[in-house]
């Protein structure tokens, strides 16, 4: 198979990002994780496959939706209109009867050429903001092969490449794709491992081993430049998982930078448009504060004396 040919299931391309890598970027979201945070912002990018989002704040109520739709999905009581989601056909009939902005199937397959066609849209505004492609999520490992050969064409094009990820993934297809990469995020959610399970679903024993393999890989390479992203969370992120983390960095080849980041609650509302409840509904989890930031990077700081400490997602040179 040619393979450019290869496909993906994509969620969302979005030109002109400032953020997540150096310059103006394309982002390209991949759809699909093995991961379950608690804290995720990006609920369309959970499920591999396609899905119906509706936003009810947009509806318009003309009630189209509900006499093109032979599933009987969409239906209107005294408070308005009621989605039934798990019973829809992704059919999409009702998606062209409605209004821009209020009802759409998010996820579809591209191929590798399609992709990279939209990515050589914005090739002129990335040169001239020393921008880029960043590949994100969901988690873009779990479509590793689609990945790496969309990050090949592009270093054959000269553009710079960057992937955000979990680091959930056989270290064989992490390769394939970080040989390819100027930049990796590679989030470590918590240092302890019960902990990472009992807040994402999985243990972090790879995603440990991962981030040594691919320090190890940028040493021998050199490249590609590797950054840590930490979330504080207030009433997660705890002093002694702080402290293990830091001392575990500082102690990787090339010394990565750390990139602190605060939670925030900005995906909530895409919850229920995709017709799912918030997992943070009960507010047990909360902001990080300024006050906490500010006392997580003294401590990585202190314990992480090799490495450079950065504060949010911005500003980021590589
Ligand atoms: S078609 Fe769109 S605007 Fe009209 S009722 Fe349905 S969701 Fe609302
Ligand atoms: S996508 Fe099809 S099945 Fe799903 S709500 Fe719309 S019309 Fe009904």
């Amino acid at each position: 198979m040619d393979k450019a040919e290869l496909k993906a299931t994509i969620f969302d391309i979005e030109p002109y990002r400032n953020e997540d890598g150096p310059g103006m970027r394309t982002m390209v979201f991949f759809k699909g994780c093995p991961l379950r945070c608690l804290w995720c912002s990006n609920p369309f990018g959970l499920s591999r496959d396609p899905q119906l989002i509706v936003n009810v704040n947009k509806c318009a109520g003309c009630r189209k939706c509900a006499e093109v739709c032979e599933a009987s999905v969409n239906c209107f009581k005294e408070d308005g209109l009621h989605v039934d989601f798990k019973n829809c056909a992704l059919c999409g009939k009702c998606t062209l009867v409605c209004i821009p902005d209020a009802r759409r199937i998010s996820g579809r397959e591209y191929t590798v050429s399609e992709v990279f066609e939209e990515v050589q849209k914005n090739e002129l505004f990335h040169r001239r903001n020393s921008g880029g492609i960043t590949l994100s999520g969901g988690e873009v490992l779990y479509q590793s092969e689609f990945a790496s050969e969309l990050l090949r064409l592009c270093k054959t094009h000269f553009i710079h490449t960057t992937i955000e990820t979990s680091g959930f993934a056989k270290w064989e297809a992490y390769e394939s794709v970080a040989k390819y990469c100027d930049l990796v995020f590679n989030d470590l959610k918590i240092f302890d491992t019960d902990r990472h399970k009992k807040y994402t679903g999985v243990g972090n024993q790879q995603i440990l081993q991962n981030i040594q393999n691919l320090c190890a890989f940028a040493e021998k390479h050199r490249k590609p430049k590797v950054i840590i992203r930490r979330l504080v969370i207030d009433g997660v992120t705890t002093d002694e998982d702080v402290i293990a983390g830091a001392k575990f960095i500082n102690d990787l080849p090339t010394h990565p930078e750390i990139n602190l980041l605060p939670f925030h609650n900005f995906g909530e509302t895409k919850y229920a448009m995709a017709g799912k409840e918030y997992p943070f509904e009960d507010k047990k989890l909360l902001l990080a504060r300024d006050s906490l930031m500010q006392h997580v990077r003294d401590l990585v700081v202190e314990y992480a004396p090799n490495c450079v400490v950065s504060l949010g997602g911005g500003n980021i040179n590589a």
